[in-house]
């Protein structure tokens, strides 16, 4: 597999925006995996990083970014960098991104990716994603690519209106993507698919001891 044969893939399991396959095309995936995962880096599943997380799956990375519908202009916000793949993507398609990461070394090696792509337009953040932040920092689209009981309360207050959260809400094993669209002061919901992400963990989100 390359990254051709891999945009092919998703645009034939329904990925349509092309902006968002452009990104799949363009962002070396890789880099974001362990050495010895290379030869599966385009393959469209999820592969182990550091710190017993995951790199998500190609197609998930897609619709998720896929339904954040983003028009270029957009401040994101990621919770769970991981290995800063999805951030990558996200970085070519808003203004800006600021990414969480509760892992101080999956940030550093994120970092260190994205600046090797010469990608300037991330914050790379370090803590609990699902508490306040300690600025006052509004949002047009928000994304969370670990796995959340709910919809942690913190994040709706840091979305603007109109925009956009993208959230695997579920139990430990299973999960249903959602979309939570605020428009004009209302919420509306819909879900995108099943899907089985590693936990969100912290203060309004899984416990550290749920961490197994
Ligand atoms: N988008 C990433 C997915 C990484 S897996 C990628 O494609 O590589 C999810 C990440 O969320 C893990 O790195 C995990 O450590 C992180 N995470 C879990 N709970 C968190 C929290 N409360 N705040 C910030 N990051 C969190």
């Amino acid at each position: 597999m390359n990254a051709e044969l891999l945009v092919k893939e998703l645009r034939r399991e329904g990925i349509q925006d092309d902006s968002v396959l452009e990104a799949i095309a363009a962002v070396p995936r890789e880099r974001f995996v362990l050495k010895f995962q290379k030869p599966f880096a385009y393959e469209n599943r999820a592969l182990p990083i550091d710190c017993g997380q995951t790199i998500s799956q190609p197609y998930i990375v897609a619709l998720m970014t896929e339904a954040l519908e983003l028009q270029g202009d957009e401040s994101v916000l990621e919770i769970g960098t991981g290995s800063g793949y999805q951030t990558a993507i996200l970085s070519r398609l808003a203004r800006h991104v600021t990414t969480i990461e509760r892992w101080e070394e999956l940030s550093r090696q994120a970092k260190e990716r994205l600046d090797g792509l010469g990608i300037d337009n991330v914050t790379f953040r370090i803590g609990d994603g699902t508490e306040p932040l300690d600025t006052a920092e509004q949002f047009d689209a928000i994304i969370v690519t670990a796995a959340s009981p709910d919809l942690p309360e913190p994040l709706r207050k840091q979305l603007n209106d109109p925009g956009r959260i993208v959230i695997p809400i579920g139990g430990e094993s299973l999960q249903s993507l959602k979309r939570y669209r605020l428009m004009n002061g209302n919420w509306e919901s819909d879900s995108l698919c099943d899907c089985r992400f590693v936990k969100l963990i912290g203060k309004n989100a899984w416990k550290v001891s749920d961490d197994h």
